[in-house]
């Protein structure tokens, strides 16, 4: 029987623990980190429940120690393409059936394991895997990963309690019916927690999923998929394919049950999965839902007004903190002529003095970046600019990938406001900066607002208010989350639901009522009585 109508459920942001030296979190957290070092998984591929070791193997290796080898991976191919598509449409009637209040039990039960038994194994798994330092793994895989889980159970309820109005003899309903067929979720590297939503968001909803998790981050993804199996989630409900995108893309793209796809990662990758549905528009049963998050060129401005010491902080913690690895991370810079006078000297001293290493020594700011695709990459935009005319490395410049794949932070200054990399998404440590007369504040708001494809993040700092106002009008659509005289990064589940605009993605709002809404296809009933 299933006739209780439930009361608002609670919701309350995640608390962020210290890791302070001794503490009971920082000494579970060592003992996992040691236990997850000492050993090497296996990871299979996992369809309907059952796993499948498929010979063709990757490995999961430390960023900062790349030779440390944690785990081996198998990859699915073709053929467990196919098991899984066949196990989501599967188990697609069961669950869908499942009461509502049993699919959030599951995932308030996945919130609980993560704020507590699981907390240190899903910390251990990101530091080492995406090298991230203790607070960074703790905001992402322990903090925002249990508030998505919670959230989405909270904005589920609202959802569902929305229903139209009813007249005199006619009662109107709406059912909010899960999607026809499976959804494909891809997952991104740089955060544990947004796999977690990825797969979870349109599971809660009452779909099934397959997943393909980003192949350098399988280990974390792995402990996920645990997690929720720990939890409760039935077999076939989420299909774990680590894989070569290549080889699985084009059997899941054109499956003529393909409801939805759920990504997060670049905007080019998004534009392939795109038009790889445009292509196969007339083989589907239903019209895809598309959400993507993308890419970023995420800028913070500085007025003449600005508070010095907010601004250097917003700088140093925007652009470097993950190793710039964060969507949101700020990695262009306009900055008034006369406040750049007073910060100079500071912001030079505190970047150089940020310490990248060992992600496991407390102190560490900045672990490694990736892997050696994205060590290149980086490396390739400091080596344009040390040997650009119009552009001087004012910071850093230096990389390292003998033991890790070590950037350090990096600042240009420039003085084309078009210089390349004032414009291109880089994703590592590298902050671009322009500086411009303070005169010329309105034209510098044109200027970052027309600079750039992408639309996630961006920063204000002024203490003037008519300057806060006029940023605020006119860069309305160059970031979908908009700061005033704060980094523009570290976005809260339920506080500033996250998404950008232009080429920075759908904008349905990780983690909100918004991005729920994209799992379902609302049937409305009219029963007449008289
Ligand atoms: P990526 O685009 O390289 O990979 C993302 C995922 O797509 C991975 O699982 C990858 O294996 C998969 N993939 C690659 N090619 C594919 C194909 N042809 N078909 C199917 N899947 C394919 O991104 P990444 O390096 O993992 O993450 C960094 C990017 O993600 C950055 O651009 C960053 O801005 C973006 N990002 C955006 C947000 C946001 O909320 N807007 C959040 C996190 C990351």
């Amino acid at each position: 029987m299933n006739n209780n109508i439930i009361k608002e459920l609670y919701f309350e942001n995640e608390p962020i623990l210290s890791y302070l030296p001794g503490s009971s979190e920082r000494l579970e957290l060592e003992a996992e980190l040691a236990r997850i070092k000492s050993t090497a998984i296996d990871i299979p591929v996992i369809i309907g429940g059952k796993e499948i070791r498929t010979g063709n193997i990757g490995q999961c290796v430390l960023p900062h120690n790349h030779r440390k080898v944690i785990g081996e991976y198998h990859k699915a191919g073709k053929e467990e393409i196919k098991l899984a598509i066949e196990a989501a449409l599967k188990s697609k009637h069961m669950w869908e059936e499942l009461p509502w209040q049993s699919k959030v039990a599951i995932f308030l039960r996945v919130a609980e394991l993560a704020a507590g038994p699981w907390r240190a194994k899903l910390n251990a798994a990101t530091m080492l895997n995406q090298s991230k330092t203790y607070k960074q793994a703790e905001i992402d895989s322990a903090c925002e990963l249990v508030d998505f889980m919670k959230y989405n159970a909270y904005s589920l309820q609202q959802i569902y309690g929305e229903q139209p109005i009813s007249t005199k003899n006619v009662w109107n309903k709406t059912v909010y019916r899960p999607l026809e067929g499976f959804i494909f979720a891809v997952s991104p590297f740089n955060f544990t927690s947004i796999a977690a939503n990825l797969t979870g968001a349109p599971a809660m909803a009452g779909n099934t999923v397959i997943w393909k998790p980003a192949s350098n981050a399988v280990y974390s993804a792995y402990v996920v998929y645990k997690l929720f199996q720990e939890a409760g989630m039935p077999d076939g409900v989420i299909n774990f394919i680590p894989s070569n995108s290549g080889d699985i893309s084009d059997s899941v793209l054109s499956n003529e049950y393909l409801s939805g796809i759920h990504f997060t990662g670049s905007t080019e990758v998004f534009f392939d999965l795109w038009s790889a549905v445009g292509k196969n528009i007339r083989n589907y049963r239903t019209f895809p839902r598309l959400v993507g998050e993308t890419g970023g060129k995420n800028y913070i401005i500085a007025h003449p007004s600005a508070d010095r010491t907010l601004l250097v902080q917003g700088l140093i913690d925007g652009a470097f903190e993950f190793q710039g690895q964060k969507c949101s991370a700020a990695s262009r810079a306009y900055i008034s002529k006369s406040v750049w006078a007073d910060i100079k000297e500071l912001l030079i001293e505190k970047a150089s003095s940020l310490k990248v290493g060992d992600i496991e020594e407390i102190d560490t700011f900045m672990g490694a970046v990736i892997d050696k695709k994205s060590f290149d990459t980086i490396s390739s935009y400091i080596e344009y600019a040390r040997s650009s005319n119009n552009a001087e490395i004012l910071v850093g410049g230096t990389y390292d990938c003998s033991t890790g794949y070590f950037v350090n932070p990096t600042i240009i200054l420039t003085e084309d406001p078009h210089f390349k990399t004032m414009e291109e998404e880089i994703f590592g440590p590298v902050l671009t900066i322009y500086l411009y007369e303070d005169e010329n504040y309105s034209e510098i708001l044109s200027l970052c607002n027309n600079t750039s494809k992408y639309g996630l993040t961006g920063s204000i700092f002024a203490k003037d208010r008519y300057a806060i106002e006029e940023a605020e009008k006119e860069l309305i659509h160059s970031a979908g989350n908009f700061y005033v005289n704060i980094r523009p990064t570290g976005a809260v589940v339920g506080q500033q639901p996250f998404g950008g605009s232009r080429l920075s993605g759908t904008n349905d709002k990780a983690g909100s009522k918004f991005n729920m809404m994209r799992w379902m296809s609302p049937r409305v009933t009219k029963e007449y009585f008289a």
